[in-house]
């Protein structure tokens, strides 16, 4: 199938190389003409493990091409995939203006039948919107169809999430919309779910949210294992063997950051606000992950004292590993802490170092972990990079002041750690 995605950042990319490596052939818009010019050379906007090799090789079979007009992509695709950013407001409320945008320009270079698709995570209605805004911005009396197909990949595994999902989610409002999105993803073979738009669109949101809220609940444990000395790890574990719990996001923490959870919860509460909902639960999720920040500078300061003048290590910058993507990253938050109480943080990330220049000042970043660690007085560690578990212990000893690991991710083996002369402090594991 001719398909159309519109936007190519780290849903928008991926899902075009993808629908190419399908078999669909693939026009890639973005209003971004320097991201659009760098693509046709190859080159990558972001970090994103497997996506330049399929970028290249779909570029070379001629099924993958890229334009920064929109109007390239109206004419070429039989289904145009909406996958620009819905951005937090100051207030949560997600920012719909780039959607509506790029819907009303849809509409006006329309000249035959289209799918227009939200790939983009929407709040639930948007759907209605959309529908209302093309018809409003069409030129000439062309028949379409809106539909909602939410996308699930997480960033790092995006490629591998986006051709192995979980289950496909299709909201649509006619025969034609579900038989075409059904073609679309055939070659997947995936569990399937068709429903109308506004399921479609709450599926979504009812995802991440709850997929936040299990983070945040293991997290509140977190808490008491601390004052009681019990290990969340051991708890998470016999909670996770329970099939109707899962052993997935129980990991205890820092909490979740980047562009998904957080934005979403927030985008949730607000649009359920609206609805004349309080969801309550939500907004106990989102300050329970404000908290676990404090509390893991809390920490530091429970072995340093003052934080004045100390030179904390941080490693691990980005949201997660295996990405350069530093949006609402807890790191930042920590980071903006430590400086606040007069600390000096010197950091090193194996990816985001670029990206978190542009948005951690006063932060001396450093080449490499080891430099990282040099001079200071408690090393903590942010991102679970696996690079992180492979450290020579004892150079890293060397290197530091005072010989002291605050794991926000639970993720280094704190028995090895230990045996090469470091206090070990963990989340929940019984340490306050
Ligand atoms: P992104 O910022 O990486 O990409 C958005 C792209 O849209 C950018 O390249 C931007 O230049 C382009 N764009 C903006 N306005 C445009 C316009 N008028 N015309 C053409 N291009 C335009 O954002 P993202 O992370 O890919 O997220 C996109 C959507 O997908 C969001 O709604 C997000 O919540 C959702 N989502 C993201 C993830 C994720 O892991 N990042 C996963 C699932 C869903």
């Amino acid at each position: 199938m001719n398909l159309s995605v519109v936007g190519a950042g780290h849903v928008g990319l991926v899902t075009g190389a993808c629908f190419a490596q399908m078999g669909h052939r693939v026009i890639c818009v973005d209003n971004d003409a320097k991201r659009i010019a760098r693509l046709k050379r190859n080159v990558m906007p972001y970090y994103e493990p497997g996506l330049e090799a399929l970028v290249r090789k779909h570029a070379k079979s001629g099924r993958l091409r890229f334009s920064a007009r929109l109007v390239d992509g109206v004419r070429f695709g039989e289904v145009i995939f909406i996958a620009v950013g819905t951005p937090p407001k100051a207030n949560g409320e997600a920012d719909l203006t780039y959607v509506e945008g790029v819907c009303r320009d849809i509409a006006r270079a329309m000249t035959s039948y289209r799918i227009i698709v939200e790939k983009s995570t929407v709040p639930v209605e948007t759907g209605k919107w959309l529908r209302r805004t093309i018809a409003m911005n069409l030129k000439t009396k062309v028949p379409f169809d809106v539909a909602s197909n939410p996308e699930f990949l997480r960033e790092g595994t995006g490629v591998h999430d986006f051709l192995n999902p979980d289950r496909i989610v299709i909201g649509v409002e006619s025969d034609a919309a579900r038989k075409k999105l059904l073609q679309v993803y055939q070659p997947l073979k995936a569990p399937t779910v068709v429903t109308d738009i506004a399921s479609a669109e709450l599926i979504k949101h009812a995802s991440n949210s709850f997929l936040a809220a299990k983070i945040s609940f293991i997290n509140a444990v977190a808490q008491v294992c601390d004052r009681v000395g019990a290990d969340v790890e051991k708890v998470a574990e016999g909670m996770g063997l329970d099939r109707r719990i899962g052993k997935f996001f129980l990991d205890a923490g820092i909490g979740f950051g980047g562009f998904c959870l957080p934005k979403d919860i927030e985008a949730f509460i607000h649009i359920a606000d609206k609805l004349g909902v309080d969801f309550r639960l939500l907004k106990e999720v989102a300050r329970i992950n404000e908290e676990q920040r404090a509390i893991l500078v809390k920490k530091i300061e429970e072995r340093l004292w003052n934080l004045k003048q100390k030179t904390i290590a941080v490693w691990g910058l980005s949201f997660k590993p295996h990405t350069d993507d530093m949006r609402l990253a807890p790191s930042i938050d920590v980071i903006g802490r430590l400086s606040a109480a007069g600390a000096k943080v010197r950091a090193y990330d194996p990816e985001a170092m670029g990206e978190a220049r542009r948005c951690l000042n006063g932060t001396v970043f450093c080449s490499d972990p080891y430099r990282a660690a040099k001079g200071s007085d408690c090393l903590v560690l942010l991102t679970e990079w696996p690079q992180f578990q492979k450290v020579d212990w004892k150079k890293v000893h060397r290197m530091m002041e005072h010989p002291i690991v605050v794991d926000g991710r639970n993720f280094l083996d704190a028995a090895v750690v230990r045996r090469h002369g470091f206090e070990y402090v963990g989340m929940g594991q019984g340490r306050p």
